[in-house]
């Protein structure tokens, strides 16, 4: 009886298997044709100062617009090309489109200071940072000071010392450099001080328990003031309410991004809203 069980689940593990792998090969090819039929596309989430009330930068997050599934979350396919080996591709093209995008806002007169880029943990030792972001910088005119790469604390763990030479590279282009996702990594927090960091971006998941979750506000209030004696600018993530905006300010952050401000959105309403809130600022 058991044995038997054992080999139906074992026949049932073997077709679902086939199922994974032929999924992965249809993935990998349209995914493949995806980068070359401009399937990707660039949205845009404002950031908000809020002393000023104004945008202070504006962080692009890749969507996937497949013409037979819709759009795909980054969050399903930035781990998959990751493991298709295809995620360096990926950002250079997001990287480009960055640069591209900020420098025609710029053309147009619209004096939008930053633009902000995820890269992958993976990118910053394996391929060439640097040089994909110098290429696309002088491709399209543009100062590395409109730009910022948003990295994660995964992309120093395996090999600090490489991590420190290719940051140290972007900053000579003027590039400025954030931690994304802070809080929810191994954070060793001397990366604070080895790495030329000048942006921490509190996770989201610290900021949805704002502000009532126990020890949950002192970890924040702890990360916000350890931001600034470090001089950095500090972030926080995922703002949907306005308490939670308040309880920030209270504490010091200066900056937010969140569904409470603005959603991301493509570029045509990006650039709509931009123009709506300069108008009224
Ligand atoms: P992230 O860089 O931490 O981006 C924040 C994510 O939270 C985005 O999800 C954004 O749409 C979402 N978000 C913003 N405000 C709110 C809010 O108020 N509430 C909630 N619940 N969510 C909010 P998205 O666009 O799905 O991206 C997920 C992750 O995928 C990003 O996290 C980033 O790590 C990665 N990613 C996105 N675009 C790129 C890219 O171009 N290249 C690379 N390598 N990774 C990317
Ligand atoms: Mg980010
Ligand atoms: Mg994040
Ligand atoms: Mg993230």
């Amino acid at each position: 009886r058991s044995k038997e069980i054992g080999r139906n689940s074992f026949q049932l593990y073997k077709a679902s298997m086939n199922a994974r792998s032929l999924e992965r090969l249809s993935m990998l090819s349209r995914f493949q044709y995806a980068l070359e039929h401009d399937e990707f596309e660039l949205y845009f989430q404002p950031l908000q100062c809020l002393a000023s009330g104004r945008i202070s930068s504006v962080e692009c997050l890749l969507r996937w617009n497949d013409p037979n599934l819709g759009m795909i979350s980054p969050a399903q396919f930035i781990p998959l090309a990751e493991e298709l080996g295809l995620i360096i591709k990926l950002d250079q093209w997001v990287i480009n489109k960055a640069c591209e995008s900020m420098a025609l806002w710029r053309r147009q007169g619209s004096d939008i200071r930053r633009i902000a880029i995820n890269v992958s943990a993976q990118h910053l030792c394996q391929g060439d940072l640097a040089i994909t972001v110098a290429n696309s910088l002088s491709k399209h005119c543009l100062d590395g000071r409109f730009i910022e790469l948003e990295l994660t604390e995964s992309s120093f763990i395996s090999n600090l010392h490489e991590a420190k030479s290719e940051l140290q590279k972007l900053k000579s282009l003027g590039v400025s450099i954030a931690l994304d996702d802070f809080g929810t990594g191994y954070s060793a927090l001397s990366y604070l001080t080895k790495l030329p960091i000048d942006t921490l971006k509190i996770d989201a998941s610290f900021v949805a328990k704002i502000p009532d979750e126990y020890g949950n506000s002192e970890i924040v209030s702890a990360i916000i003031a350890m931001a600034k004696a470090l001089n950095l600018q500090v972030v926080a993530e995922g703002v949907e309410k306005s308490e939670q905006r308040q309880f920030l300010q209270k504490l010091g952050c200066n900056i937010v991004q969140g569904y409470l401000f603005c959603k991301p959105l493509s570029a045509d309403d990006w650039l709509r809203f931009y123009h709506a809130e300069k108008a009224t600022s």
